[in-house]
């Protein structure tokens, strides 16, 4: 029997882990991801300000497991009636049970200039094109340790379209690097919703704000992108003008998917034999609550993933008759969301909004607990150590 766990990111691993300690040894678990690490994703905007910090955020796929098999292969898509994954190189996987765990991707909506000019921050390459495009603007050596802003380059000014988790933090990143370079820069963050942070708690989403705007970070909320130019941003609200423009609005499924996050039932399956967990798939929990894009239901979802295949896989050994056991259901519950505005930090845990050096050792608890958790300590200390330094 084999499972086939498609995607290593929070989803994949937690989950292909699992199962390594529950399942019985000969049943195959395989993981397949085109990158050869795990990105501790969740941090990446941190490389903007801080390159080093991508070497304690990726960790080799090999090193986190004992005896799952990893395969590094694009999948360009899955055959459900066959239980079988197409690969790009031309291969198929076939499998008894799948796990969809491949994320999301930037989503542009078909907003003019949008894929053209905005730079995306989903990757480590990403971060690093944000820092040199900001840097370049400002007529800063990049490779240069000790860069100085060349004057006469004038001010910069930054646009960041989208204000979730990834639009915050890359905002704050921003401001950050711009004051350390000693760059004269002006900050912009766009939604087009009433407030930052849209889909999380009223007091989180007020704090953050407070945070932005206290780190030269304008926020301007209810504010609709609706062209993007070499130079600029048209907007509902007007035009502005954009030497560097980063585009977190959204995400959509990846291509493998069809472009499609689809909606799962609660226990996470799409099919029988066929769950998608993590950004992969938009998922209304055991209580009808909508399930936001994040680290951290991606892991819980897999935690709750690997008990159900765990309990369908005996039930197929055992050949058992009558009925497919029961599923249980997801039911979304984190003790609370944490994000870095620049060396500022917003921690939400139950009705307590904590901010300053509290946070931010919470923060670094929790990139570092996730690696620890996966068996990755060394990232973990050094991610700490990266965390607290600045
Ligand atoms: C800048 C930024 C800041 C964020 N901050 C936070 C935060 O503070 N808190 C929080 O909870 N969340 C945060 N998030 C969101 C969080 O990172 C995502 O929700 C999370 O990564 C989703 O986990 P996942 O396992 O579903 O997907 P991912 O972590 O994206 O993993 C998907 C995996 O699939 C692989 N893959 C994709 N396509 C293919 C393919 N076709 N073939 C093979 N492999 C493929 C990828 O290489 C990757 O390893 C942030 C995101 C960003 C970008």
């Amino acid at each position: 029997m084999r499972i086939a766990i498609l995607g290593a990111g929070y989803a994949g691993v937690t989950l292909a882990r699992r199962l390594e300690s529950t399942l019985p040894d000969d049943v195959e678990v395989v993981v397949v991801d085109e990158s050869e690490t795990h990105l501790v994703k969740h941090e990446v905007h941190r490389v903007i300000r801080r390159p080093a910090v991508a070497d304690a955020i990726r960790v080799p796929l090999p090193e986190l497991f004992d005896r799952a098999t990893v395969r590094t292969e694009r999948v360009a898509g899955l055959g459900r009636d066959a239980r079988t994954v197409h690969l790009a190189d031309g291969s198929e996987l076939s499998y008894d049970y799948a796990a969809v765990c491949l994320g999301s991707v930037t989503a542009e909506y078909g907003i003019p200039g949008v894929a053209e000019f905005g730079l995306p921050l989903a990757s480590v390459d990403d971060a690093l094109a944000i820092r040199a495009a900001f840097l370049s603007a400002a007529g800063v050596d990049a490779d240069g340790v000790e860069s100085v802003a060349d004057a006469s380059a004038g001010s910069v000014d930054v646009v960041v379209g989208g204000a979730g988790l990834s639009g915050v933090q890359t905002a704050g990143e921003l401001a950050a690097l711009a004051r350390e370079e000693g760059v004269d820069a002006d900050v912009t963050l766009l939604e087009q919703l009433p407030h930052v942070a849209p889909n999380f708690p009223e007091h989180f989403r007020r704090a953050v704000r407070e945070e932005l705007e206290s780190r030269d970070v304008t926020v301007s909320t209810d504010t609709t992108v609706e062209r993007a130019t070499a130079d600029a941003v048209e907007t509902d609200q007007g035009t502005i003008a954009a030497d560097v423009f980063v585009w977190t609005g959204g995400i959509t499924g990846t291509e493998a998917m069809g472009g499609d996050r689809p909606l799962v039932r609660d226990d996470l399956r799409l099919d029988d034999r066929t769950f998608v967990v993590g950004d992969a798939a938009r998922a209304v929990d055991a209580d009808g609550e909508p399930v936001p894009a994040s680290a951290s239901a991606a892991i819980r979802e897999a935690r709750t993933v690997a008990s159900n295949l765990s309990r369908l896989v005996e039930h197929d050994l055992e050949e058992a008759r009558g009925f497919r056991p029961r599923l249980d259901p997801y039911r979304f519950d984190v003790p609370g969301w944490i994000v870095t505005v620049g060396d500022g930090t917003v921690a939400q845990l139950g009705p307590e909004v904590v901010t300053g050096k509290a946070a931010r050792a919470m923060k670094a608890a929790v990139g570092a607990g996730h690696l620890s958790s996966v068996g990755a300590v060394r990232n973990a200390v050094d991610l700490v150590e990266s965390e607290l330094a600045t």
